[in-house]
């Protein structure tokens, strides 16, 4: 019993490394479709192993701007806090 447990987690071991990437879908596929010749387990392994594109996240301040003093949320092209009365 125990062996078989541990060979299911042996053979889904490439879509366990992978389960959290964005391909995480593909790669079940691959290790579940190919995974029995072991060439198909070996590129899931590798794909679940490469590193994550690099997708850099941009600011885009469309909904106003946060006082540095108190905090408070002033609408887009503000110059002033509306609550403490500090330049934006
Ligand atoms: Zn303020």
């Amino acid at each position: 019993m125990f062996f078989l447990i541990f060979s299911i987690l042996l053979y889904f071991l490439p879509a366990l490394i992978g389960r959290h990437k964005a391909d995480a879908m593909g790669i079940f596929l691959v290790n579940l479709l190919f995974g029995w010749t072991v060439i198909g387990w070996v590129i899931a392994l590798i794909w679940a192993c490469a590193a994550e594109r690099y997708v850099p996240v941009r600011f885009v301040p469309t909904f106003g701007r946060f006082c540095c003093q108190c905090g408070v949320l002033s609408p887009y092209g503000a110059h002033f806090c509306a609550a403490c009365g500090r330049a934006v």
